[in-house]
């Protein structure tokens, strides 16, 4: 079986469905199919993150993160409020634990003011007492922007929407690309159902972009490296010492934000999460294995760089990642009172980050563009919050570069 679309969309996770609805709102007879090889929407990354509406104070000024992360969240939260969908601009505290912390915290601070973060205040211990009255840290900053909410029931709203803009739209669930080629410039996409007939292709594969690009025949000059993070849940005893959102100052050398308190929109809290070189691109589990997976990763010499690079915290990484007890001594940094019977083991989410060959972790969101072909390649967090920016951005492009006509 054929069918045309004017575009198809490659991953039916946030990126994908947010510029899928982008795309809708800006040309109106359109024809668009998202293809998504789950039974579900926001499956992956999109419905195993953090739920966290970043605020934008880490990344660096004038990167893409920065700027689409600013205005995807007012976006978001315009969006949300527009469909009722739960959310709670609660903000969060970033506290140093010890002095030596004090120099990155000012950065951060610094750079938050660069990219004109509303509302950030450097607070002392005793305001850090009077937000999170279980924490304790030498200095922090307050940033009440930040919020939370389910990604998920975003992806679902956008998928719904969607399919109500034009009759023609289409969403495919249950339906994996295995191909993709081009012919007198029209393109076609191969799955597991049959062949789609499409102008332009967007490919938003999240752990698989690397994968669906070298299917289009595009050097990514990159590899998807999956790091997993677990998660602990609080128990309702451990609830009590928790009202928000509470992060450590991160590491510089790393794009994870260090393990964190969350208070997710349905009241549970959790804390998390780790960062563990992972056997498997999508294995939520500590013992999750996939024989290709890890081949692809090992033979890469990126990663070996940057497992040379980081050998002592990728090891301390994986012995954490199977010890609740060193997982709790992270989290008493934050909050001394924290107890054994406070946490309990929880879900885990994966992240597609980017390597490239010299083992640089790509820290900005990439967005590769091949004739009449949209790949976006790095869209690690804050993606999921600066969604419906990085949709809007790639609606420009495809406008600027008359790929529809
Ligand atoms: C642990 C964790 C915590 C995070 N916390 C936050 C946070 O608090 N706030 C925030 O903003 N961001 C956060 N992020 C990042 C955020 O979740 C991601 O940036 C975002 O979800 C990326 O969306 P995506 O659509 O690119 O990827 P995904 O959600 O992974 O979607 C990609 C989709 O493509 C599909 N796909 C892949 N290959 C194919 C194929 N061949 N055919 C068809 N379909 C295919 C997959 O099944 C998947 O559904 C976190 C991520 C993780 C992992």
């Amino acid at each position: 079986m054929e069918q045309k679309f004017d575009v198809v969309i490659i991953g039916g996770g946030i990126v994908g469905l947010a510029t899928a609805y982008q795309l809708s709102k800006e040309f109106k007879n359109l024809s668009i199919a998202v293809i998504e090889k789950e039974k579900i929407l926001g499956e992956h990354q999109t419905g195993h993150n953090s739920g966290v509406l970043h605020s934008g104070l880490y990344y660096t000024p004038g990167s893409k993160k920065a700027i689409l992360c600013l205005e995807g969240k007012e976006e978001m939260v315009a969006f949300v409020k527009e469909h009722n969908i739960p959310h709670d601009i609660c903000g969060k505290v970033i506290v140093a634990t010890e002095e030596k912390e004090l120099k990155n915290l000012e950065k951060i601070y610094q750079n938050g003011v660069a990219n004109k973060v509303p509302g950030i205040e450097k607070i002392d211990a005793k305001r850090i007492k009077e937000i999170e009255p279980y924490c304790t840290g030498v200095a922090g900053i307050w940033v009440p922007s930040a919020g939370i909410i389910n990604y998920k029931d975003v992806s679902n709203k956008l998928g719904e929407l969607i399919e109500k803009a034009n009759t023609k739209n289409k969403i495919f669930l249950g339906e994996k690309c295995e191909n993709i080629s081009e012919k007198n410039e029209i393109s076609y996409i191969t799955t597991n159902k049959k062949t789609i007939e499409a102008k332009v292709v967007i490919a938003c594969a999240g752990l698989h972009c690397d994968r669906i690009a070298k299917k289009d025949h595009l050097n990514p000059g990159m590899k998807i490296v999956p790091f997993r993070g677990d998660y602990y849940e609080l128990s309702e005893k451990g609830k009590k010492k928790v009202r928000n959102l509470i992060y450590p100052v991160p590491d510089p050398d790393f794009p994870f934000l260090g393990v964190h308190f969350t208070r997710m929109i349905d009241g549970s809290v959790e804390c998390g999460p780790n960062a563990v070189f992972s056997f498997k691109r999508e294995g939520y589990t500590r013992t999750a294995f996939n024989l290709r997976d890890t081949i692809e990763s090992l033979t890469f010499r990126g990663t070996w760089i940057l497992l040379k690079k980081h050998w002592r915290q990728a090891l301390q990484e994986y012995r954490r990642a199977f010890s609740k007890k060193m997982f709790l001594k992270s989290l008493q940094k934050l909050i001394p009172d924290l107890t054994m019977e406070d946490i309990q083991p929880a879900r885990a989410g994966v992240r597609a980050q980017a390597l490239d060959s010299n083992g640089q972790m790509i820290a900005d969101f990439k967005i590769e563009f091949k004739n009449k072909h949209v790949h976006v390649l790095n869209a690690p967090s804050p993606a999921a919050t600066a969604s419906l920016s990085i949709g809007r951005h790639i609606v420009a492009e495809i406008k600027r570069n008359n790929l529809l006509s």
